[in-house]
């Protein structure tokens, strides 16, 4: 009988991804909720390179396929190689993150064994056995739960920061290289260079301190106010979508379900609403400090510390206060 966890572990680059240890933070949980174990599976170039890493995490196996065929992501020997693992695996679920790779091949795993799979989830709810995926719907504006009726496994894709990467249980798992027969599997597309949004990106996953800006502070000349609290306080600066659509900063400082996941120590939102959009991307930050001149904007539900007041009467007081 179908039984545990399998987390897909991406590889790219040759380098594990961050969003692969938010997978094995959450199929762990699964794993505890349901009284059962998690496997990892990494595929490709590099699998077997990077599964010490994954083996020091809390997971009953972790499992590697390299072949000649997967030297280079392609969909068909990815897919190919995730249904032999599923198979050899016999999982009750199957746990992706939500990245382009995934979006790319998972559902053709999906489809290839007819069976369910639930993309974006943010939360993972287990009671009793049953297990409900929690995505949300109307561009964020409800969060639906969601069950899956197709046997086992049920698969699911987890939205980038729907889980901490912390929150990964270290351990001591085996390896296992399985071998799979990929020579009848038709690699029919060439994957060209990765291309790169923004040249020069900066990566603010990194960064421990943000001061992020919104559309309060509307137009581009206000933006020395927010460069100066960030100099202050030794932040990075960032934005929400409109300011970045706007072109008042480049796109790579972009916070949000299309721009970047961060968490970093503190997160300064400076005349942001808090739509779910923003929020999916920096909910997970240490401290977070919202000034907005509405005392019913959805960013105070999230706030540790809110200053309801005008941006341009808070910030400059602020900085003032900082320089002392
Ligand atoms: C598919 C999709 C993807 C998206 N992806 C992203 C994403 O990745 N990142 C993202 O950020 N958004 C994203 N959005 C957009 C998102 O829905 C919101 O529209 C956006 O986050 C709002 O930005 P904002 O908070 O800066 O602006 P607003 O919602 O307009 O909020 C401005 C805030 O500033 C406050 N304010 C105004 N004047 C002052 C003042 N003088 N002092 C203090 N406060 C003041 C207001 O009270 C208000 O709360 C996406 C939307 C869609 C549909």
């Amino acid at each position: 009988m179908a039984n545990g966890v399998l987390v897909y572990v991406e590889i790219r680059g040759g380098e594990l991804t961050n969003s692969s240890w938010e997978s094995v933070a959450a199929g762990q949980a699964l794993a505890a909720g349901l009284g059962t174990t998690a496997r990892a599976v990494l595929i490709g170039d590099g699998a077997g390179s990077n599964a010490a890493k994954v083996a020091a995490k809390d997971l009953a196996e972790v499992i590697t396929i390299e072949d000649a065929k997967l030297a280079t992501y392609t969909p068909d020997g990815f897919a190919a190689a995730m249904v032999a693992a599923i198979r050899d695996c016999d999982p009750a679920w199957v746990v992706f993150s939500h990245s382009y790779q995934v979006r790319d091949f998972a559902p053709r795993v999906a489809a290839r064994l007819d069976r369910a799979l639930v993309g974006d989830v943010i939360k993972l709810k287990v009671e009793g056995g049953n297990v409900t995926l929690v995505r949300q719907i109307f561009q964020g504006k409800i969060n639906a739960d969601v069950t899956c009726r197709t046997d086992a496994p049920g698969m699911i894709s987890l939205q980038s920061g729907a889980y901490r990467t912390d929150a990964a249980r270290d351990g001591s798992a085996p390896t296992r290289a399985l071998s799979v027969d990929l020579g009848s599997v038709r690699i029919r597309w060439t994957v060209e260079e990765r291309f790169k949004d923004v040249k020069g990106a900066v990566d603010l996953s990194a960064a421990t301190r943000i001061v992020s800006v919104g559309r309060g502070i509307k137009s581009d000349e206000n933006l020395g106010l927010v460069n100066e609290l960030a100099a202050a306080l030794e932040a990075e600066v960032a934005a929400s979508r409109p300011i970045c659509d706007s072109g008042w900063l480049p796109m790579d400082r972009q916070i949000g379900s299309s721009g970047q996941t961060v968490t970093p120590q503190l997160y300064v939102a400076v005349g942001i609403s808090g739509a779910i959009q923003h929020v999916v991307g920096m909910k997970n930050s240490g401290t977070i400090v919202a000034i907005n001149k509405d005392k019913e904007a959805p960013i105070f539900d999230l706030a540790d510390f809110g200053v309801v007041g005008d941006l341009f009467e808070v910030v400059p007081a602020l900085i003032k206060k900082l320089k002392e």
